[in-house]
């Protein structure tokens, strides 16, 4: 104990000192590693990461839906069979259907009850407790099952065909096809697709006497609305509208699936593989069936891939239908660029290199088109 000036160090000071004291440092102990969940010891780090990462390591519970995890907030539009659902990391789950809940469920039959629900909104939490002493990992879905029988989607269908395929395409139809009875209940989804995909024609041909003030540009928003919608019913309707939908967008992933409609399974294929050696020409005079509504601006899109498939030589009055069409001003982007390539593809196919020259510089840059007019443009002009 210091002391300052006069102040003398008394007996209590004496023995407070006496009993201060420090400890002999001893040698040093060696560090280690204890594992917090299984006790296990380890000489360094190391060794102690590895080990709690191949043992104890809690990965993230998920569920799949045929072969895809669904996202937060999923739709559920068709059946779902029990072996299109798989779980993984999932030790329980907990559900809450129709605000009900919430109830702890087994694996088993979770899968069970999806396969099962086809209204309802169920929360889902999938937990995994695999390692006792971590907190549990968890991950939460919402579904939204909006699952109608066959039957309630053919009458869907009726309703479609009775009143915006035999008719004009208007507001008031559109607006008469969801409110008729048959529209209602478990096949309102599968309508409102339906509508959705009318309404988009309407806004990009802009009939005169509609007094349209929705902006053109927003047919291409319906048209993803309800290709969303429709891509997931199992009907051939649906299947179709969106195979028109996609061509209408220029969006030729999915291009080898044919539809039926002989006109657009030679379009999609002609601009998703131009040498392609399976071009199939619709025979003549079969009588068909209109089954639903396309817009002018595809329709037409159609007609020239036709019209040029069927030609056996090119010739510069070929050139000069397409030009006129590629530069309309009644078409809008996707079509202009539709065009184009229809001209390039066709004009490559006869042997016109020449003709297709003009087009080709049009669209080289434009995806899709660029994946085949790109390496065509750089062999015609070398
Ligand atoms: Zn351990």
């Amino acid at each position: 104990m210091p002391t300052v000036g006069w102040i003398r160090e008394g007996d209590l000071d004496a023995f407070y000192e006496g009993t201060e004291r420090t400890p002999d440092p001893s040698p040093q102990r060696e560090p280690n590693f204890s594992c917090p969940f299984c006790g296990s010891i380890f000489p360094n780090q190391s060794e102690f990461h590895d080990h709690v990462y191949a043992k104890h390591r809690v990965e993230r519970p998920f569920i799949m839906l045929r072969g895809k995890e669904p996202s937060a907030h999923a739709v559920v539009r068709s059946p779902l069979a029990a072996s299109e659902i798989a779980l993984a990391n999932t030790s329980h789950a907990k559900v809450l259907l129709d605000g009900a809940g919430p109830q702890k469920v087994s694996i088993d039959k979770l899968g069970e009850l999806i396969s099962e629900t086809s209204q309802a909104e169920l929360t889902l939490e999938l937990v995994n407790t695999t390692e006792k002493k971590a907190t549990p990992v968890v991950t939460q879905y919402g579904f939204s099952f909006r699952v109608a029988q066959k039957a309630d989607l053919r009458r869907v269908e009726q309703a479609f065909s009775e009143i915006l395929v035999s008719d004009t395409i208007t507001r008031n139809s559109i607006g008469s096809f969801l409110a008729d009875k048959r529209t209602q209940g478990p096949g309102k989804e599968y309508a409102s697709g339906l509508a959705d995909y009318c309404l988009g024609i309407l806004i990009k041909e802009r009939p005169e006497g509609e007094n349209l003030t929705t902006p053109f540009s927003r047919h291409r928003e319906l048209y993803g609305r309800a290709l969303d919608v429709l891509k997931d019913f199992p009907r051939p309707l649906a299947h179709l509208i969106t195979c028109i939908i996609r061509f209408s967008l220029n969006n030729f992933e999915n291009g080898g699936r044919r539809t039926g409609y002989l006109e657009l399974d030679l379009a999609t294929e002609l601009l998703s593989n131009p040498t392609s050696d399976s071009l199939q020409l619709p025979l003549e005079n079969t009588t068909r069936r209109p089954v639903c509504p396309i817009d002018h601006g595809t329709g037409r899109m159609l007609e020239l891939a036709n019209h040029l498939a069927s030609q056996s030589r090119w010739s510069p009055i070929l050139d000069d239908e397409c030009r006129a069409l590629a530069h309309s001003d009644l078409l809008d982007a996707t079509d202009h660029q539709k065009a184009f390539a229809i001209w390039a593809a066709s004009a490559w196919r006869l042997g016109s290199t020449d003709s297709a020259l003009e087009p080709l510089t049009q669209i080289a840059e434009i995806y899709p088109f660029s994946r085949w007019a790109s390496k065509y443009l750089e062999q015609a002009t070398t």
